[in-house]
């Protein structure tokens, strides 16, 4: 019998297990790939990531901003991960690591080997579904020098969020379902370029957001070839919701296997590695949780804000990051963060909704309140 087993070696499930072995309890892990490279661009607050060496930023951006109709800079560093260097300050010295791809019933059955068995599969275990109904973020980026993305960035060191309208044929009047330009330096000679929808359900066609992105960083004198032959791509599917699904009996899920992912952002890096922690110095005093994300006030205020987000229209979606844009830092911080309280995140939306127009806070409280509706993604 061992201390626990953990299936799924993704961000979550490798930092409980290596936080679980510095504590002494001895670990199974089971992963189809369990020394996978990890591929994303994983970027976090650097304040998220207190415990972790130095070296698992690749690239620190100190002033971010976010751009709706103002320009908003962001007083808080940001920072892009080094996946190879977060892997490693992650060991698995000690680990059982058993190669395997587990459904629900072979996790399950982990528990005639461990006292605890943990759910770290991630959001689509048994795979990708065809049309998946659930709200999912997407996103398509490429990755160019910095002197051809010098005219996308226009003298911002990273840009978290730029709501601008130049991605429909008419930037005039876009409709539709909206979207955003992620534009990061990943270190002094390259920068990811990403057009992202936070939200629709279905997810928005990454077709549709490779065009946007075309023809948005066309408008700003991007060079075409540096977008139609990009140093790298990226495609980006995250499910808000995470699984979605109760974990097998008597199972523990951690990381978007289970409720760790921010219903908001779609963020669950930070919050796991941070979490693996907490949840192994449980588990080393054998203090065994109900649930690892267990469902707090404050879930009810981010799914409120799903909601919405997927049912905005564009200038809905650009008024209310515009009023994010202007709270002080305090509050974005609450909007953003997964562990942040229901007190502390009613305030910030309170916050959000007081700095909003009178047409963005009618729009604001139809799209948290209305009816469903589905808003076209693939149109401009
Ligand atoms: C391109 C991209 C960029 C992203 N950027 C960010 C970001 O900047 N910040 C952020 O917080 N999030 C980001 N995300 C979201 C992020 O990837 C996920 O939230 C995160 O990887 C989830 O971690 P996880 O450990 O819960 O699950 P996963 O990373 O999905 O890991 C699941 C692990 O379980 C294994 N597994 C799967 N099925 C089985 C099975 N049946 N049996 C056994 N093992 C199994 C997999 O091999 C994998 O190792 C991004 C996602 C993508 C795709």
């Amino acid at each position: 019998m061992r201390d626990v087993a953990i299936v799924g070696l993704g961000p979550a499930g490798r930092a409980l297990a290596s936080a679980c072995t510095v504590r002494g309890l001895s670990v199974l892990a089971v992963d189809p790939r369990p020394g996978a490279a990890w591929t994303p661009t994983y970027g976090a607050w650097t304040e998220e990531l207190a415990g972790l060496p130095p070296g698992v930023v690749r690239h620190r951006i100190e002033v971010p901003e976010l751009w709706a109709r103002e320009r908003h800079r962001l007083p808080r560093a940001y920072a892009v991960l080094d996946n190879q260097a977060l892997q490693a300050a992650l060991p698995l010295d000690g680990v059982e690591v058993r190669e395997g791809r587990l459904d629900d019933a072979g996790v399950a059955a982990l528990t005639a080997e461990a006292r605890v068995v943990v759910d770290a599969r991630g959001a689509r275990p048994d795979g990708r579904r065809s049309q998946d109904p659930a709200p999912a973020q997407t996103a398509y980026g490429v990755v160019v020098s910095r002197e051809d993305a010098a005219p996308a960035l226009a003298g911002a060191e990273g840009i978290l969020m730029d709501w601008s309208t130049d991605w429909p044929e008419t930037p005039d009047s876009p409709r539709g379902v909206p979207s955003f330009l992620y534009a990061l330096p990943l270190d002094e000679d390259r920068v990811l370029l990403e057009e992202t929808c936070l939200a629709a359900a279905p997810a928005m066609p990454v077709p549709e957001l490779r065009e946007r992105l075309r023809r948005r960083l066309q408008r700003r004198g991007v060079r075409a070839a540096a977008v139609e032959e990009p140093l790298e791509r990226e495609t980006v599917w995250i499910p808000m919701r995470g699984r979605d699904e109760a974990p097998p009996a008597g199972v523990l899920a951690v990381g978007t296997a289970g409720r760790g992912g921010h219903l908001v952002t779609g963020y669950s890096v930070a919050h796991s590695l941070r979490s693996a922690r907490s949840l192994a110095d449980r588990l080393a005093a054998a203090d065994v949780p109900p649930a690892a994300d267990p469902w707090r006030p404050g879930d009810l205020l981010r799914q409120a804000g799903l909601r919405a987000l997927l049912r905005l229209d564009t200038p809905g979606t650009v008024a209310l990051f515009e009023a994010f844009g202007t709270l002080p830092v305090r509050r974005q911080r609450a909007v953003m963060a997964r562990d942040a309280g229901a007190g502390a995140l009613s305030t910030a939306m309170w916050g959000m909704f007081a700095a909003m127009p009178t047409t963005g806070r009618t729009a604001l409280i139809r799209a948290t309140l209305g009816p469903a509706r589905r808003l076209p993604s693939t149109r401009a």
